[in-house]
């Protein structure tokens, strides 16, 4: 699947809201394409444990601004994980905290936050091609993505599968509770100025509420192969 000479990667932007399944889905949508994967959702979530090892406000832009511009963040998809570097301190483990998820949720809402990232979620697409999942790929990031997903679930769904996210990991929680903090999010997430949530005009939309993990991956799956030979035979 190296269409353009190996020069241009192809793009598949996956977008969402938080639990909707984005990040299962890019991964083994990735595996099976044998794509480069990017979670963006975590390396919002990297200068957000920065910001909170440091002690900042998290709604003081320009301070944040700062402190950004002067840590280097990495992010590496090795050996079918996402490797996300601070200063040379691989802090993966770190970043699935409720605390730095809801951190990560407030300083995004700040474009200068954002600004700070965009070169570096744009250096990881390479050839062949590569997954890339998030909130605003296929409207600020890629807008010219060759493909665009959208994804999405009820918000008791969501919370369903984020309570058995939180039980796998030995955490008990009140799934009423789960629900209240992503319906929390969202409404963040949607109703913020810089690159809010919304579906981009051209991105696939596709409703998993009632559809099984496997069939959401290979109906994504088979619509980019079957328009990557449709491309490659023109
Ligand atoms: O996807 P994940 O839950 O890891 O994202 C953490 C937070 O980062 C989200 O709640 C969202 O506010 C923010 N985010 C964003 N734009 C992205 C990815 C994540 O604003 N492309």
């Amino acid at each position: 699947m190296d269409r353009r000479g190996g020069e241009e990667p192809v793009i598949v932007a996956l977008d969402g809201p938080a639990a909707s399944g984005k990040s299962t889905v890019g991964l083994a949508v990735a595996r099976s394409l044998k794509f480069n994967f990017v979670e963006t959702g975590k390396l919002y979530r990297a200068l957000a444990l920065k910001a909170l090892r440091e002690g900042l406000a998290l709604d003081d832009g320009p301070a944040l601004a700062r402190l950004f511009g002067g840590t280097r963040v990495t992010y590496e998809f090795r050996g079918g994980k996402a490797v996300v570097e601070v200063d040379g301190e691989d802090v993966a483990a770190e970043l699935a905290r409720a605390e730095v998820a809801e951190a990560a949720s407030a300083i995004s809402a700040i474009g200068e936050v954002r600004e700070v990232l965009l070169p570096l979620q744009r250096a990881l697409a390479r050839a062949p091609g590569v997954v890339v999942e998030g909130r605003d790929i296929g409207s600020v990031v890629f807008p010219n993505a060759t493909y665009k997903f959208y994804l999405d679930a009820s918000v008791a769904e969501r919370a369903r599968r984020r309570a058995r996210d939180f039980a796998a990991a030995g955490q008990n929680v009140d799934i009423g509770e789960v629900e209240r903090g992503l319906a929390a999010r969202d409404e963040r997430d949607a109703a913020r100025e810089a690159a809010p949530l919304r579906r981009a005009e051209d991105a696939v939309y596709v409703d998993t509420t009632d559809v099984a993990f496997d069939e959401v991956v290979s109906f994504i799956v088979n619509y980019v192969r079957n328009a990557e030979e449709a491309r490659a035979e023109r």
